[in-house]
């Protein structure tokens, strides 16, 4: 299937010219929405995944290979996320311009200053997605103003003559973030200290952020799915906690396990909105983090 793709890519790129604008891909829906903010009218940005699939495990499509083949800078989040799906459309697109260690590749992970769960050394013998360390930094938007500068600094290598437009923009994203995070952080002020059970260990830089406390999470390791005797270990720690932790569940997870242990532990269930996008009124990421915590602060508040 792959040979057919590629003919159909070669043949497409055959008929390319040079582009004035910034063609831009980004792995994931969060990444998108970060890379737009700093582009801003200076190009066009293609995100691969859509916001209702878990990032972990992306179905390979022949348009995302066609994006590919055409973009100036692809952005992924790195630390071993996409390591399932992303490595044999970059290859696949035959673009050697967003090859790993081209200019036009860049790990976004690797712009966040303190990354969190990075292990000592790699094991990926137990089946771990995030080996290589935790990488959702998108639920810190205080780690999501540090992407931004950092896309905006890879852009202008790229492209100097509007180097300075990319960080007036990226600027401008940071301030506007500065007053939402102090708004944000009012709002969950009252809820420091509660403990969580995320399904997937993805909430880590929001507890960090906010002071949450994660207990244990519905997975007994990323990617791993939990077993009966897993879930009722889970559900006994659970009942030791007051006011009970609240489990959090993005719609890719199985959103009857999760109900199972909530209901069973007398806690709460949220599910969040996906990635940016994944329901209608969160179309930029600070209307999808709004989302992400009125959802929470329901779920905190219903908790007793
Ligand atoms: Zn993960």
């Amino acid at each position: 299937m792959f040979s057919r793709l590629l003919l159909f890519v070669l043949l497409l790129a055959g008929a390319g010219s040079a582009a004035a604008q910034t063609r831009v891909v980004a792995s994931l829906p969060a990444v998108g929405a970060i890379a737009r903010e700093v582009l801003g009218a200076e190009g066009t940005v293609t995100v691969l995944a859509p916001p209702t699939q878990d990032p972990h495990f992306v179905d390979g499509k022949p348009t995302m290979m066609l994006a590919l083949n055409k973009a100036d800078l692809l952005l992924d989040v790195g630390l071993g996320l996409e390591q399932g799906w992303l490595p044999p459309l970059v290859t696949g697109a035959r673009n050697p311009r967003i090859q790993p260690g081209q200019p036009g590749n860049l790990d976004v992970m690797s712009l966040v200053q303190r990354p969190l769960e990075v292990p000592a050394s790699l094991d990926r013998s137990l089946g771990d997605v995030h080996a290589g360390g935790n990488p959702h930094f998108w639920y810190d938007p205080r780690r999501v103003q540090e992407v931004a500068t950092g896309i905006a600094e890879r852009l202008a290598a790229l492209d100097p003559g509007k180097a300075a437009t990319f960080r007036k923009n990226a600027a401008a994203f940071r301030k506007r973030l500065d007053a939402k995070i102090a708004a944000w952080e009012k709002e969950m002020a009252p809820f420091r200290g509660r403990s969580l059970v995320p399904f997937h260990k993805s909430l880590v830089y929001l507890e960090d952020w906010l002071g949450l406390r994660e207990l244990a999470t519905v997975e007994p390791l990323p990617g791993i799915s939990p077993s009966p005797s897993h879930l009722a270990g889970l559900i006994l720690r659970m009942r030791k906690v007051q006011p009970p932790p609240v489990v959090v569940a993005e719609p890719w997870y199985n959103q009857s396990t999760a109900r199972t242990v909530a209901e069973k532990a007398g806690a709460q269930l949220v599910t969040l909105p996906g990635d940016v996008g994944g329901t209608p009124d969160t179309g930029d990421y600070v209307a999808w983090m709004e989302m992400v915590l009125a959802r929470l602060r329901t779920g905190l508040e219903e908790a007793k």
